[in-house]
């Protein structure tokens, strides 16, 4: 894994702020699934999945670094060696829970922007196709700006009309992650199923045929709601 995270200094080693590690969760959790593969044949190994479930095995990671249970085993702090106290991560989730409707709405923005930007065969006027998603966030670019040009998801490889991908696969990263909730964060039980149900699987099978591997039901997108705070178990 390669990342760009905080550098050592003179006085204090590379501390990760928890974004950083979040992230570095998330990329873990596309190296488990590339890993952990028992798929026969390389085009349906690891997280060549549908490009619309590949970021549900990474985001599903990220739960684990809300968790104090699991904060506690490694973010300590760097010179007394003081487990991260709860507090801290209790006011680390509220902050991740501020604005939540907004960062939803801007996720569903881009991934619209990103779709009207590829999408059809016409030339598209990149000023109309923001003017028309723009709105979809709630809250209006600077004058004089325009945000896709920094946009770079949409001009990446493999992202071209998938950015959508990411709010689409969290819907399944919380789903499954319910089930972790529901039997234990750190339960192995669940976790050898999860291994053996997705990320062994890789893409030889359809995401929704996956997802109905591991949680044994129809896929639901309550747990998604309830995290947004749209749900009823909020
Ligand atoms: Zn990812």
């Amino acid at each position: 894994m390669a990342a760009n995270f905080t550098r050592p200094t003179d006085d204090a080693p590379s501390l990760l702020k928890h974004d950083e590690a979040l992230t570095l969760f998330h990329e873990f959790g596309h190296v488990l699934h590339e890993t952990l593969t028992e798929a026969e044949l390389p085009r349906f190994s690891g997280a060549d999945t549908e490009w619309d479930f590949v970021e549900a095995p990474s985001q599903i990671m990220e739960n684990w670094m809300w968790e104090p249970e699991v904060l506690s085993r490694f973010a300590r702090h760097y010179q007394t060696d003081d487990p991260i106290p709860v507090e801290l991560v209790d006011r680390l989730v509220a902050v991740r829970d501020q604005n939540i409707a907004l960062k939803t709405l801007r996720q569903a923005m881009l991934g619209q922007y990103d779709l009207a930007m590829h999408g059809g065969d016409a030339p598209m006027d990149a000023d109309e196709a923001w003017a028309e998603t723009v709105s979809i966030g709630l809250i209006p670019g600077h004058p004089d700006t325009h945000m896709g040009a920094s946009f770079g998801h949409m001009m990446h490889d493999e992202y071209p009309a998938g950015y959508y991908g990411y709010l689409w696969a969290l819907v399944y990263g919380h789903d499954m992650f319910s089930v972790f909730e529901e039997e234990g964060t750190l339960n192995p039980e669940v976790g050898s199923r999860y291994r053996n149900a997705i990320l062994a699987k890789g893409g030889t099978m359809d995401g929704e045929q996956l997802l109905r591997g591991f949680l044994d039901r129809e896929p639901s997108s309550e747990a998604f709601l309830a995290k947004v705070g749209l749900g009823a178990k909020d």
